[in-house]
């Protein structure tokens, strides 16, 4: 069946890769601290090797009153207080990047509904030929044999078809000559692309900061969201938590009656 010879096409789960990350430039911090009496604040939180996007949010909370004296909260008792009191524009100063694969197209709609605090940059269906697309399964079909099998002939054709108009150059050949060969890919790749489903595999670059992160894992790491996006969310909090553990320290991982993992915390929308 040609479902099962393109079985290479179907992807069933995301890809999460964090590609930039912050570090902070510890001699500028200590120089300014220096000059005003501070520095052993500044002693005290390298010895004490904590997470660069978190370390910037405490030293961006603090200039606030310049309170950086030594006999203050602990770092983690400090951003705890940001949340619980919630001061959220102090972690907007925590910034992340990701590259996101193996996700479909109509995820990728849900995701950049996330403004505030967001940078992306995603695949071109225009400019990219999309003959090859792989296709991503809903997780409900995942375990549903005969509706996996129906989905794949159903995306195998929508496939076929957007070949099938791709490669028919009659309309773009009467085309005026001053169009570049690349004007005539993009037209042709835009008015094919429109019969591809929303289950097409995209790949798309964001960057985001500690207070929007926070936001979208709360109302997308949850039970009411989208299977794919959630499980988008509980993988891309698996790992920005190596990079902002303190920011998000409060998430708690459980369980819901239908057996998915999802983020509970105490300080929603700080
Ligand atoms: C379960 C679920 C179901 C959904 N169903 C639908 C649906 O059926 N149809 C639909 O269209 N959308 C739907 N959405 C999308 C939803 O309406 C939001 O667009 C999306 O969740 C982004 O949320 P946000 O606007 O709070 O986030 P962000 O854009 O990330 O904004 C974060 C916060 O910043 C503030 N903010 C941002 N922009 C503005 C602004 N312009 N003015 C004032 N304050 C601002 C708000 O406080 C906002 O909550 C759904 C979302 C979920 C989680």
């Amino acid at each position: 069946m040609e479902a099962e010879a393109e079985s290479g096409k179907f992807v069933l789960e995301p890809e999460v890769y964090v590609v930039g990350s912050q570090s902070v430039a510890t001699s500028a911090v200590r120089d300014f601290l220096r000059v005003r009496g501070m520095a052993d604040w500044a002693d005290m939180i390298w010895s004490e090797g904590q997470a660069s996007a978190d370390v910037l949010c405490e030293i961006a909370g603090r200039c606030c009153y310049m309170s950086f004296g030594r006999n203050g909260r602990t770092h983690r008792a400090y951003l705890s207080h940001i949340k619980e009191s919630g001061h959220g524009s102090v972690l907007e100063h925590a910034v992340i990047s990701f590259i996101i694969a193996g996700v479909s197209r109509s995820l990728t709609h849900e995701l950049v509904r996330h403004r505030a605090g967001w940078s992306y940059s995603q695949l071109s269906q225009r400019f990219v030929d999309e003959s090859s697309a792989r296709f991503v399964a809903p997780p409900a079909y995942i375990d549903q044999p005969n509706l996996l099998s129906r989905w794949k002939l159903a995306v195998t054709s929508a496939l076929r078809l957007y070949r099938l108009l791709r490669d028919d150059h009659s309309s773009i050949q009467n085309e005026p000559q001053r169009v570049t060969s690349t004007s005539k890919r993009k037209i042709k790749n835009g008015a094919s692309r429109s019969v591809l489903p929303n289950a097409t595999e995209t790949i798309i670059f964001c960057t985001v900061n500690g207070r929007a992160l926070r936001h979208f894992l709360e109302r997308r790491a949850n039970p009411d969201a989208d299977d794919e996006i959630r499980r988008l969310a509980m993988a891309m909090y698996y790992q920005a938590i190596n990079v902002m553990p303190e920011i998000l320290g409060d998430y708690v991982v459980r369980t819901c009656e239908r057996g998915l993992k999802y983020l509970h915390t105490d300080h929603e929308k700080v």
